[in-house]
């Protein structure tokens, strides 16, 4: 099995089927969501040029612990770490190590949580202190502003597919290149479940939502074209082109009121 399989589904991979949650589950669901956002945030609040990516790590799986939670994605099909942490032209599945980070890069976190057997999955893209060029943070911000889009069409009656749209026309209509290789992907008892939720499609297509499904979208944007390759660590995803890439997530219940998002901070 290819390991890029990894924590970011890919497309044509199997999963588990669609659940069906109680609203005591999307409950659950929602400490989970809390608890991997707090993670999210303490890593995001750290992100500075000079850390190790190892720290930011260590960051995740402490405040992880400290809320009485498990990391999701560590011993995951093999993966290493408590989070992925991808830098500029990695796109997912960055494995925590030495690297420092430098002012200007661009660093995509992607970190999970389980509580009460149920996970939460969320992705984040910052620009470690200054931003090296306007291009960089129009590219997180556009990045940002496709995720929310997909979630404002996570309504029962919706389809997939028009996620998969909302995402890819706003995308595409600035010029970036939409990764279609991973794709974002039912959330429960198990971190990847049926449907899969692309990031390109047509409207109208793909599985019916409903309520009490639970989904992660996840779009991943590229300066450059769509396409990816693995690195010889058969985890780390890159741009083809080497150009720079953000990726943003979100677990969001859909509810009988709209779409609602479990991986927000408290209060939130
Ligand atoms: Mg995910
Ligand atoms: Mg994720």
């Amino acid at each position: 099995m290819e390991r890029s399989q990894g924590l970011v589904l890919k497309v044509d991979s199997r999963n588990n089927g669609i659940t069906i949650k109680s609203p005591q589950e999307v409950l659950i669901m929602r400490e989970a969501g809390r608890v991997t956002a707090a993670a999210r945030d303490a890593v995001v609040q750290a992100v500075q040029p000079g850390i190790k990516t190892r720290e930011l790590d260590a960051i995740a799986a402490r405040e992880i612990k400290r809320l009485g939670a498990k990391p999701s994605f560590k011993g995951y099909r093999g993966f290493p770490a408590t989070i992925c942490c991808s830098i500029n032209n990695e796109i997912v599945h960055g494995i925590p190590g030495d690297r420092i980070i430098q002012e200007g890069d661009l660093v995509s976190i992607d970190v999970g949580a389980v509580v009460g057997g149920f996970h939460g999955d969320s992705a984040v893209t910052v620009i470690a202190g200054k931003a090296p060029s306007p291009q960089g943070e129009q590219l997180v911000a556009a990045t940002q502003k496709s995720l929310e889009l997909g979630i404002q069409q996570a309504v029962a009656g919706n389809r997939t597919g028009d996620i998969a749209a909302a995402v890819q026309e706003y995308a595409e209509g600035l010029g970036y290149g939409v990764v279609k290789e991973y794709v974002g992907h039912g959330v429960g008892r198990s971190l990847h479940e049926d449907p899969a939720v692309p990031n390109v499609g047509r409207r109208g297509v793909g599985p019916l939502l409903r309520v009490g499904m639970v989904i992660a979208i996840e779009p991943m944007l590229n300066m450059g074209t769509w396409a990816t390759q693995v690195l010889d660590d058969d985890w780390t995803v890159v741009t083809a082109d080497g150009s720079l890439s953000a990726h943003f997530e979100h677990t969001i219940a859909i509810t009988e009121h709209g779409p609602w998002v479990l991986t927000v901070a408290e209060g939130a």
